[in-house]
């Protein structure tokens, strides 16, 4: 399976629950990160509950691979270097837009195969959720049928086995 149909598949198991928690938050998840910074037109917010679902890792330093930009943590106590806090800092000031300080750390997950900053201005994470939702009866379908079909190729593959051990003996 592919990062992307995985993250599929876990999206959509986890939606039951996902659901359960709406209304609830993913614990240590700040909500509005990015309230100094505007955000990118174009794309669709993702949803609290996708993000939810997305986000299960943090870090003081990451990089949202879905735009390219660096958000970093401005609690210097978690910096083994503050020299590396103060170059943040400078780059911050020089590039406002593609250097992005947190109170805390910023929480993020894999997207196809990306790391995926939690409410990161570029808003990408949101076509995905998009996609996955729009096309959730399409994705349905095709994980029943390609499921199907990878286990009764491993039936095959079984079968196969167990003729040989059989011809062996
Ligand atoms: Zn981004």
């Amino acid at each position: 399976m592919t990062i992307f149909g995985a993250c599929i598949g876990r999206f959509l198991m986890s939606l039951g629950d996902a659901i359960r928690e709406a209304g609830k938050r993913c614990a240590g998840v700040e909500l509005r990160l990015f309230s100094k910074n505007e955000r990118e037109a174009g794309n669709p917010e993702a949803s609290e509950l996708f993000w939810d679902v997305v986000c299960d890792r943090g870090s003081i330093l990451i990089k949202c691979e879905l735009c390219g930009r660096t958000h970093f943590s401005t609690d210097a106590i978690m910096y083994e270097d503050r020299d590396e806090l103060d170059s943040l800092f400078a780059q911050e000031a020089d590039d406002p837009d593609r250097y992005v300080s947190h109170a805390n750390d910023a929480h993020w997950g894999y997207l196809d195969g990306k790391q995926a900053v939690y409410e990161c201005q570029c808003n990408n994470a949101g076509r995905y959720e998009q996609l996955i939702w729009n096309d959730r009866h399409l994705i349905l379908r095709y994980l029943e049928r390609r499921t199907k079909e990878n286990n009764l190729k491993a039936q095959v593959d079984a079968r196969k086995v167990e003729q040989a051990e059989s011809a062996g003996e």
